[in-house]
């Protein structure tokens, strides 16, 4: 550790050095303005920077523009240094650690990996910065994914490939939730839905039929906003992985009504799925409700209603749920709601025929997404988001666990 810090000392020396730039010779005292007019050389002038070996000082021109009093560093464009004292590597590593972990924690990383200070809020900043440069490329690329302006991706045919959409509560501060109602009735929300979106491929099955997922072949995104906004960007992403050059294309998710509007809408031709433990768990609700407190009773309704389910039998099965007599109207009622998701839902629900086509028909991963990709970084005790910082923090979490964290530095030095 001494040595390190030895080390970091003495490159920064060195580094300083390098970034004392010179008087501007006489014929480059002059550069264009973005107003039009020309900014004029006024003097050298230096601020600290925090890097990846300690705190350097750089010295470099100063140009004032006469006309709109714009001052311009053309240095600072050059080393990706504008408006900010931290470098592009720490900046890199604050980015990082702000994804992974609460920034404080990030913080420490930073000390302790890498024997840099710096604040708990400049973790925050920065991370939030980069996460909504990420987004905002985003918006751009989504924006030309719309208008079909995207260059075609070049591919081998996927066999099968999935996409899986699902939703869970971030907390959020309260300006927030201003006049959104909560679960629990009368009940302000404390939490806003994050919508979460993953794609992947399948090549093969098991002995026994049963679909296996092509290892790392998982993308996500995610994001806080409305349905019509998420299904553009989760179509950017399935785009990206070579949507046309699917042989099987399947979509994945709850009865949720959003989903399947984005499905049809963004994925027409697709198979759609119910997942089959969601369809499941709307039995064993009613179950409860039907038999209250007589387990063997609710298990030996389930053995044959799941049977039909599972077999899907949806028709059937929708018949028998409406032939239940009920006289109690809280329970009638649960029962129509029931019958009514089963009906709607009926072609999602074939799922003999799914397993013999050898797809999926569980959402495990979308679910799994939820706790590694949302939940894990943002659900933690204590944290209240703004929408602003959790969508950005949100967007630098999936780019770095697509796997394209680098690609943004590399596009940024472009
Ligand atoms: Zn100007």
């Amino acid at each position: 550790m001494a040595v390190r810090s030895a080390m970091h000392h003495a490159g920064a020396t060195a580094l300083s050095e390098l970034l004392q730039f010179p008087v501007p010779a006489t014929e480059q005292r002059t550069l264009s303005c973005s107003c039009g007019q020309r900014a004029h050389y006024r003097e050298l002038r230096s601020k600290p920077v925090l890097t990846a070996v300690g705190k350097v000082e750089v010295s470099r021109p100063y140009y004032l523009c006469p006309h709109c009093h714009a001052g311009q560093f053309p240095a600072d464009a050059e080393l990706d240094i504008e408006n900010t004292e931290f470098s592009p590597g720490v900046r890199r590593m604050q980015a990082m650690v702000g994804q992974e972990a609460p920034f404080d924690h990030g913080r420490q990383q930073m000390k302790l990996l890498a024997d840099l200070e710096v604040t708990t809020k400049a973790v925050e900043r920065t991370a939030e910065a980069i996460g909504a440069d990420i987004a905002a490329r985003e918006q751009d690329e989504i924006h030309r994914a719309v208008q079909l302006d995207l260059p075609i991706v070049i591919g081998k045919p996927i066999p099968f490939l999935y996409v899986q959409l699902d939703g869970t509560g971030v907390p959020v501060v309260k300006k927030e939730t201003v006049g959104r109602a909560g679960k629990t009735e009368g009940q302000p929300a404390h939490t806003r839905e994050a919508k979460l979106g993953c794609v992947f491929t399948q090549t093969t099955w098991d002995k026994d039929g049963y679909a296996i997922r092509d290892l790392d072949s998982t993308t996500y995104v995610a994001a806080i906003e409305p349905a019509e906004e998420f299904g553009k960007r989760l179509y950017l992403e399935v785009w990206k992985r070579d949507w046309s050059h699917a042989e099987k294309k399947v979509v994945l998710g709850d009865g949720a009504e959003w989903i399947w509007n984005i499905a049809n809408q963004h994925f027409p031709g697709a198979i759609q799925i119910v997942d089959l433990f969601h369809a499941r768990q709307h039995l064993w609700d009613l179950a409860r409700k039907l038999y209250p407190n007589q387990e063997a009773e609710q298990r030996r309704w389930m053995m044959i209603h799941q049977n039909m389910l599972d077999g899907g039998k949806i028709e059937d099965l929708v018949a028998a749920l409406r032939s239940i007599d009920s006289s109690i109207s809280e329970l009638a009622e649960k029962i129509r709601v029931e019958a009514g998701y089963f009906e709607k839902n009926a072609d999602r629900m074939r799922y003999p025929e799914f397993r013999r086509q050898h797809l999926f028909v569980g959402s495990g991963v979308i679910e799994a997404g939820c706790k590694t990709v949302i939940g894990s970084r943002c659900k933690q005790s204590g944290m209240f988001w703004t929408v602003r910082g959790a969508n950005a923090i949100l967007a630098l979490r999936c780019q770095h666990i697509n796997g394209r964290f680098e690609d943004y530095w590399e596009a940024r030095r472009a």
